[in-house]
């Protein structure tokens, strides 16, 4: 005899199936936190290409300060040389200088544009700094707002779950058949998407939509014994269970 077993294994699938329900609530992502959370990565993300570009603009300026020390200490060794050299050779030093000075031009004028561009990306970074800033506090603060508005359905899931303990306890101290049942309810109930019972109408399964064999169906009416669906394995009920 069955001992209302059907009718508590459809009780334990309705808490799973309001459990499922709220775990889904509580996955979903609200599109303005999503919104948020780009902007902030795109702001962060423009913050750390002006970091990089104004660090390697910042180096360029190094080396073209270095390399401007070295021509102009050129040209003043070349101007010493030209007391002392001879008349025939003065011409290949005034080349010389000529020479470095026109590097001195060509060096100073990229000098000012680098300093130029770390001027801009400085100011740039202010306004990003201050942007990327913004944003990650709008963020934070949708974050927090959706863990309170969230409170609720943590609240709810977990009495859910306290119930369902409780149940399956309940039903196991009852009649020791339930370890048996429960341990396939709950690996039907995770292989199949969440639901272990399911009930015949037309003869149909409703968890799989496949046909029952009519003998099946008969047995169900009967209600003399625990049926499973040959083709999903879900426990089987008909209409006169209460859901
Ligand atoms: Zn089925």
């Amino acid at each position: 005899m069955l001992d209302g077993t059907i009718e508590n294994l459809v009780k334990l699938q309705a808490i799973d199936t309001k459990i499922a329900s709220v775990a889904r609530e509580l996955d979903k992502i609200p599109e303005m936190l999503k919104g948020h959370k780009l902007a902030m990565d795109v702001a962060a993300a423009e913050l750390a290409n002006n970091t990089k570009s104004l660090e390697l603009e910042r180096a360029s300026i190094l080396q073209l300060e270095t390399a401007l020390v070295e021509y102009n200490k050129d040209v003043e060794e070349a101007n010493k040389k030209k007391v002392a050299v001879p008349i025939e050779r003065l011409e290949e030093v005034d080349a010389e200088i000529r020479e470095k000075r026109m590097a001195i031009v060509s060096v100073e004028e990229k000098l000012r544009f680098s300093r130029g561009q770390v001027e801009r990306l400085e100011e740039y970074m202010t306004s990003h700094a201050k942007e990327a800033t913004d944003t990650k506090e709008a963020y934070e603060k949708e974050k927090a707002q959706r863990e309170v508005d969230n409170k609720g359905l943590f609240d709810e899931i977990e009495m859910l779950k306290a119930e369902r303990d409780n149940f399956v306890v309940a039903l196991k101290s009852k009649n020791k058949k339930y370890e048996r049942l429960v341990a396939k309810y709950d690996k039907t109930l995770n292989s199949r998407n969440n639901l272990a019972v399911s009930k015949v109408v037309d003869g149909f399964c409703t968890g799989c939509y496949l046909k029952l064999p009519p003998e099946l169906a008969t047995d169900i009416k009967r209600g003399k014994e625990l049926i499973e669906c040959p083709y999903c394995q879900r426990f089987l009920h008909d209409e006169t269970v209460a859901v």
